[in-house]
């Protein structure tokens, strides 16, 4: 039994180390064939660890250039799947037009991109909605607010889910011409979760454009006076912040406290909570790390902070996605990446009701950035 139990462990490092170990683990195999089963784990233990030292260098060397697990390999690993529970998030994607450009968007959003949710697609998502008796409703882009049918959603979705959430880039929804969405969302008791990435001018400044930080500050004061962050107001304000780099992002409590402590005491500005999330490594985001030459390194990063018990609250298990167009996706980083719900694209017009629990979520090696860690999404 010990021998087979050896055996197994040659053929796991064998898989781990490839060519170096492989052809060591079929050396010992030989050797230990025919030999007692107390000698043979004391035999082992010494000849595995003189043979790993004898190819440690050559692995070292091997790593660099290891592409990491598929995600889906990674899942099997640890007799793990990704499935499906109860859907209660419905997440539209309005667009990608945006007045920002940020670094790391994974959608590569921006002011020259012509993609939209027409009025067409906005009753039949609204139909959509009626259908599937969704707790929450969460808007995104792009920048929403930029979108002529916004307030058609919000105004027909408030009475079909008890939530609804608006991601907006602060710069957005308080720009001059703009400001009647702040008094549409007050009305409603619409949530708004606001990226506000860095406490830090410089850093903003450089993931999303000269001046935003400025103008995020200006926003949030804005919506502070609205009553937004304000206790006992009704009225919702979180803040979103995510890494300027290739880095993971630090712990959401210590983040928040300083956020918390910083924006009061410096600028007056009140809100309710704040998540940290990771950066996803598609789109604009995974060019600047592959020409600032921080891919592979950030891909082994997130691939070795894998942690299996993030896998439960993943986000794709309760939420789908809507892209402008009305095709349904698992998350929108499988938007990003064109890669539909259930292998085939699938109009809202078309299903009764959210997907079943127990339907397999599509993965690929961007889901690494949702198990980093704590988790990210
Ligand atoms: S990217 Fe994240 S949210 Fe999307 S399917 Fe993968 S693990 Fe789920």
């Amino acid at each position: 039994m010990a021998i087979a139990f050896l055996r197994g462990k040659i053929s796991y490092h064998s898989s781990k180390v490839g060519k170096f170990f492989g052809a060591t683990g079929k050396r010992i195999d030989s050797r230990i064939t025919g030999i007692g089963e107390g000698m043979a784990q004391a035999f082992m233990e010494k000849t595995i660890s003189s043979e790993l030292s004898k190819v440690g260098e050559a692995i070292g060397a091997e790593e660099q250039s290891v592409p990491p697990a598929s995600f889906a390999s990674m899942l099997a690993r640890h007799e793990l799947k990704l499935v499906r529970g109860n859907t209660s998030v419905l997440q539209i994607n309005m667009g990608l037009l945006c007045n920002q450009r940020c670094r790391h968007c994974h959608l590569e959003a921006g002011p020259d991109r012509v993609e939209m949710m027409d009025e067409k697609t906005t009753a039949e998502i609204i139909e959509f909605a009626g259908r599937g008796r969704f707790q929450t409703v969460d808007i995104t882009g792009g920048a929403p607010e930029l979108n002529n049918n916004l307030a058609t959603l919000i105004e027909n979705l408030a009475g079909l889910a008890p939530k609804i959430m608006l991601r907006s880039n602060l710069t957005a929804l308080t720009d001059v011409g703009r400001r009647y969405l702040v008094e549409l969302c007050r009305e409603y008791k619409v949530v708004l979760v606001a990226s506000f990435p860095s406490l830090n001018q410089g850093q903003t400044d450089s993931q999303r454009g000269s001046g935003i930080w400025e103008k995020s500050i200006a926003a949030l004061k804005e919506l502070n006076a609205a009553g937004y962050g304000e206790p006992d107001s009704g009225l919702v304000l979180d803040i979103v912040s995510n890494p300027s780099g290739a880095f993971l992002p630090s712990s959401q409590e210590a983040t928040e406290k300083r956020f918390r402590r910083d924006l009061g005491s410096r600028w007056g500005i009140g809100f309710n909570h704040l998540y940290t999330f990771g950066n996803v490594a598609l789109g604009r985001f995974r060019k600047w790390l592959i020409d600032s030459g921080n891919f592979e390194s950030y891909m082994r990063r997130i691939t070795e902070s894998f942690n299996p018990c993030t896998i439960d609250g993943l986000m794709c298990r309760t939420l789908v996605s809507v892209s402008w167009d009305g095709y349904l996706y698992d998350c929108d980083f499988n938007l990003a990446q064109a890669i539909p719900m259930g292998g085939r694209a699938m109009h809202v017009s078309e299903v009764e009701g959210p997907p079943k629990p127990g339907t397999p979520i599509a993965v690929g090696e961007h889901c690494y950035a949702c198990t980093a860690g704590p988790g990210f999404t």
